[in-house]
């Protein structure tokens, strides 16, 4: 085994520090209420409103009189206004990354590849905003003309996650303001500041003032109890646990809500004998170091088949064992902190499971002593099917390895999960490819490649990993109910 060789914490770097802390200066926070934390340093950066019901269902009402002007406003004026916070987005970039890395950890470098990523979703639904939708057909006995329209679903409910502050923001405010719906935003609240910050800029962009309510409150479950129980809501969009979009769902399902669900996955990443070693090894890495592998589509499970496995898991425990962990703000950091200590127990409880259970550690295996919440990126190879974290979500930097023979064997383990969001095919075979692609049952398929997200791909899941879609055209149907006029013909 290779020592395990993090860098050390590197400094944070003051000038970084302060420029992030100006714009959070600058939002007008409280002076009372839920505390939020840097994960690299544990210290308190700023605080936020506790809305209690009675706020929220306020919001609810605030939005919804402005949803219902906003619901007659044309194509081409919600792209515009679309266009603007764009443009805002992006001269921002350095403020949001900088926040972003100070209040979810990741690397600064990490945080403005989030930036063009989520700022995507807005220059994407700008344009589709002014596609034409709607179809026409002839009764097939003849007699009438059927015309069918979008129209915006009404009133949305947007519950995001912490991992990514902004682009989970985004990818659903941008398609609601692009249907012509309203929307209170109810942020993860161990990362609300990017979102707050990006809704006050879409508001300098012309988005009317009161169209997006943004709701921080320490009681998630009394918040949607509430709201989505008022008849003025029409919609959900949820991204998060499986086990909340549960709760949400049968919420949800009392006022028959549109329902959005991006929930959690157990990405399997497979490597065939044929793969291009390099290729392989880079794309594993990214797929499981990107955001710490903090990420619902992180590489979860990886299945190696036996010809190329001793050349692959040392090429991985090399790079892994080498990234600078620290500081999303020093110099070369590659993998930030973990968004809090109870993650560290939890990757402490996986790497002790497997390694009870007879997998061989690569590298790292354990935490990083100190301030913040640090976690060495981990190799576990030869992990038996039965251990923790062969199983369950991951959520951090522990790449767990399992051997596999034949392609039918890599594909029936692949899909014995519950969750069905990632999977990655590393081959050079095109055919092989594909027919494993097809019969992976999931949503999105990176083939060769570790990072699979775009904002012109519809993202989602099959199976208990969600419903719905986020992304490209499929994301903006999300926020439209589809009717039709059947017009008689003489
Ligand atoms: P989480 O489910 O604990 O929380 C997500 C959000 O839901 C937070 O804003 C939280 O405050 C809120 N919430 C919790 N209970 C609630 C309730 N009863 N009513 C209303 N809101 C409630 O998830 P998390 O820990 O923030 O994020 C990690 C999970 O999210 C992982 O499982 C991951 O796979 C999943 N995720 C999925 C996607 C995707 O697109 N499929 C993307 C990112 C994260």
């Amino acid at each position: 085994m290779r020592a395990t060789t993090t860098a050390g914490l590197v400094p944070a770097d003051a000038s970084a520090l302060d420029r992030a802390d100006r714009v959070i200066a600058g939002l007008g926070l409280p002076a009372t209420g839920i505390d939020v934390a840097d994960p690299a340093t544990g210290a308190q950066i700023g605080r936020i409103a506790d809305i209690d019901v009675d706020g929220a269902l306020r919001a609810v009402e605030t939005a919804d009189a402005a949803g219902r002007a906003w619901a007659r406003t044309t194509p081409r004026q919600r792209a515009d206004v679309l266009h603007a916070w764009h443009a805002l987005l992006v001269e921002h970039t350095e403020d949001l990354a900088h926040l972003i890395t100070r209040e979810m950890g990741k690397p600064l470098a990490e945080a403005r590849g989030e930036v063009a990523y989520g700022t995507d979703f807005v220059r994407w639904y700008a344009e589709e905003a002014v596609r034409p939708a709607g179809n026409f057909r002839e009764a097939p006995a003849g007699g009438s003309s059927i015309l069918t329209r979008r129209a915006p679903v009404g009133l949305a409910v947007l519950i995001t996650p912490w991992n990514f502050p902004l682009a989970m923001a985004t990818r659903k405010i941008a398609p609601a303001i692009a249907a012509g719906c309203a929307a209170v935003v109810k942020p993860a609240t161990l990362t609300p500041l990017t979102t707050i910050f990006a809704v006050e800029l879409a508001r300098r962009a012309g988005v009317p003032a009161d169209l997006v309510q943004v709701v921080t409150t320490s009681s998630a479950s009394r918040f949607s109890s509430a709201v989505l129980a008022d008849a003025r809501v029409r919609k959900v969009s949820f991204t998060g646990s499986t086990e909340v979009g549960r709760t949400l769902l049968e919420l949800a399902g009392r006022n028959v809500l549109r329902s959005s669900m991006e929930l959690g996955g157990n990405a399997p990443l497979i490597v065939f004998d044929d793969a291009d070693l390099e290729r392989a090894v880079e794309g594993a890495v990214a797929a499981k170091l990107r955001n710490a592998g903090q990420s619902c589509i992180a590489a979860n499970r990886f299945f190696v088949q036996e010809g190329i496995a001793d050349a692959f898991v040392e090429g991985v425990a090399e790079r892994l064992a080498d990234v600078r962990v620290g500081s999303g703000f020093g110099d070369g950091t590659v993998v930030g902190p973990l968004i809090d200590d109870r993650a560290v127990a939890s990757m402490k409880a996986f790497t002790e499971d497997a390694l009870e259970r007879g997998a061989e550690l690569r590298a790292g295996g354990s935490a990083i002593e100190g301030d913040g919440s640090f976690f060495a990126p981990t190799v576990l190879d030869r992990v038996p099917e039965g251990a923790d974290v062969a199983q369950r979500e991951i959520f951090g930097p522990i790449a767990a390895i399992q051997r596999f023979r034949t392609q039918e064997e890599a594909i029936e383990r692949a899909n014995a999960t519950e969750f069905g969001l990632a999977a990655y095919v590393f081959t050079e075979s095109l055919d092989r490819a594909l027919n494993v692609a097809d019969r992976i049952e999931s949503g999105l398929v990176g083939i060769n490649q570790g990072v699979p997200s775009n904002a012109a791909a519809p993202f989602g899941g099959v199976k208990q990993s969600g419903l719905g879609r986020e992304g490209s055209a499929e994301g903006l149907e999300e926020y439209q109910s589809v009717r039709f006029y059947n017009i008689a013909r003489r």
